[in-house]
């Protein structure tokens, strides 16, 4: 397949909740100087303003609604990521369980994904890096099908639940995983995130670390695009002597 050089080049990162690709696509970034999109963190915002707005999250009409009014912005600086709606910082609010038990249903509304498809296309088209990582469910798949660089970065169901119970002290490990399993089944009605698309690499890091993940990434970016992650542009990504 012939692809025409992309600049700035993006590197398409999907996952289901719990495989680290938000922090590991974040510290990717960071080593090789890439800006970096959350596009979960647009679904939560919106969860966040329609429950702020008082709305309904789970009628659509509702929420589409609440579109107009949605001020959102957010940085691509992976070293200063902060999340705003308005005049407000919601990048702590957002990851609060309550949102996470409700970003489904608004990210599944057609109108919705439209909306922020658009909004990714233009902050991917405007960055000023040599790349942008961009992380989420249907970013290899619909958003940057073109992407020179596509994952898919899985692990399996117990090490992800594992990983984001440690994140969110005082949840039961089995609430955590409760809801992490519902989320999973909702999102992948909408699209399919558990199975690579052709042309997609799968890393799995059920047996790696977090640094062995970041490496194993750059690993992919190095294979495909060298010029965008020679060997010298980044420190510390020996494989870790560490077992997981
Ligand atoms: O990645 P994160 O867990 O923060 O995503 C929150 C929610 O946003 C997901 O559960 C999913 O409903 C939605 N999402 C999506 N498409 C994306 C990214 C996230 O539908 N590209």
């Amino acid at each position: 397949m012939n692809v025409a050089p992309v600049i700035p080049l993006v590197v398409a990162v999907d996952g289901p909740a719990g495989s680290g690709k938000s922090s590991v696509s974040k510290e990717v970034a960071r080593r090789l100087d890439f800006g970096f999109l959350d596009t979960g963190a647009a679904y939560r915002a919106l969860a966040w303003h329609a429950e702020a707005s008082g709305v309904d999250t789970g009628d659509a009409a509702s929420v589409v609604s609440c579109l107009d009014s949605f001020d959102y912005r957010i940085g691509t600086d992976p070293t200063g990521y902060a999340v705003q709606v308005g005049d407000t910082d919601v990048t702590e609010a957002i990851r609060d369980p309550q949102i996470s038990a409700v970003v489904s249903a608004v990210a599944r509304v057609p109108e919705v994904r439209r909306h922020l498809i658009e909004l990714f296309r233009s902050i991917m088209a405007a960055v000023d890096t040599d790349g942008i990582v961009v992380e989420g469910r249907d970013i290899t798949t619909v958003v940057a099908p073109d992407a020179p660089v596509r994952i898919l970065l899985t692990a399996s169901e117990a090490v992800r639940m594992g990983r984001r119970s440690a994140e969110l002290a005082g949840s039961s490990a089995e609430a955590v995983g409760e809801q992490l399993r519902r989320r999973d089944a909702a999102d992948s009605k909408v699209v399919d995130f558990m199975t690579a698309a052709v042309g997609v690499t799968t890393v799995d890091s059920t047996e790696l670390d977090f640094d062995q993940t970041v490496d194993a990434v750059i690993g992919v970016i190095r294979a495909e695009q060298p010029a965008f992650a020679p060997e010298s542009s980044v420190p510390g990504t020996q494989i870790s002597e560490e077992t997981p």
